[in-house]
C-alpha cells in the first residue's frame, strides 16, 4: 500500500501538471470512444497497451474478460454495457482476452474449483466457448482465450442496446488477444459497422 501512496504523490508532482488541461476538461465531460473489456488480470493494462488518454476508455474488467449474455437478473456488467452504449455513445467495443489466462487456463485444465464457488459460478459463462475449443495439450489454453474472446462478441449482440446500435451501423464490435511477453495485440475480426464496410 505504501508503493501506491507514493505513486499518488508522484502523479501529482510529475504527471498531473502536465495534463491538467485535459483534466480541467475531462472534469465537466465523459466522452468515451470505446468500450474496453478486458480480464481483470494485473497484467492486462488498457490504458496503456494502447497509449490511450483519460477519458478515452470506458472499461469493463471481469475475470476471464467475460460478459454474460443479456437476461432478466440485475448485472453490472449489463448496466455497464448498456450506460457505454446507449447514453455515452461508445462507436467501438473490444474485448480483449489475454495469453496465460488465469481463468480460461482453470478452464481449459479442468482445474478443481470446488472451494471457489463464485469463481466456478462466473467460469460458467465460458461454457460454450469451452465446448467450442477442440485444441488439446500446450495449446488448448491459447484457442480457448480466443474462443472465448469471440463468444463474448456473440454474448455482447443480446444485450438489446447492442443489438439496437449494431442495426443503426453506429457500433463495431472488435476481437482482440494481448501476448503479454511480446506485447503484441492479435486482431480477431470485427462484427458490426467495419465489418459491412469492408
Ligand atoms: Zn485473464
Amino acid at each position: 500500500m505504501q508503493d501506491l501512496t507514493e505513486g499518488v504523490a508522484r502523479f501529482r508532482q510529475d504527471v498531473f501538471p502536465a495534463k491538467a488541461e485535459l483534466f480541467a476538461a475531462l472534469a465537466g465531460t465523459h466522452r468515451p470512444g470505446t468500450l474496453f473489456i478486458s480480464c481483470s488480470d494485473a497484467r492486462v493494462v488498457p490504458e496503456l497497451i494502447t497509449q490511450s488518454e483519460p477519458g478515452d476508455l470506458f472499461v469493463i474488467r471481469t475475470a476471464g474478460n467475460l460478459v454474460p449474455a443479456y437476461g432478466p437478473a440485475p448485472d453490472g456488467v449489463a448496466a455497464s454495457v448498456e450506460y457505454a452504449v446507449a447514453v455515452l455513445g461508445v462507436t467501438d467495443v473490444v474485448v480483449c482476452g489475454h495469453s496465460a489466462c488465469g481463468a480460461m487456463t482453470a478452464l481449459a485444465e479442468g482445474h478443481d474449483l470446488e472451494s471457489l464457488a463464485a469463481v466456478a459460478d462466473w467460469l460458467r459463462h465460458a461454457d460454450a466457448s469451452r465446448a467450442r475449443t477442440t485444441a488439446t495439450g500446450a495449446e488448448r489454453v491459447t484457442a480457448l482465450v480466443r474462443e472465448n474472446v469471440r463468444a463474448q462478441l456473440a454474448n455482447l449482440a443480446t444485450h438489446p442496446s447492442v443489438a439496437r446500435a449494431l442495426a443503426r451501423h453506429t457500433l463495431t464490435l472488435h476481437g482482440w488477444v494481448y501476448d503479454i511477453p511480446c506485447g503484441t495485440v492479435e486482431e480477431l475480426g470485427t462484427v458490426g459497422r467495419a465489418a459491412c464496410a469492408a
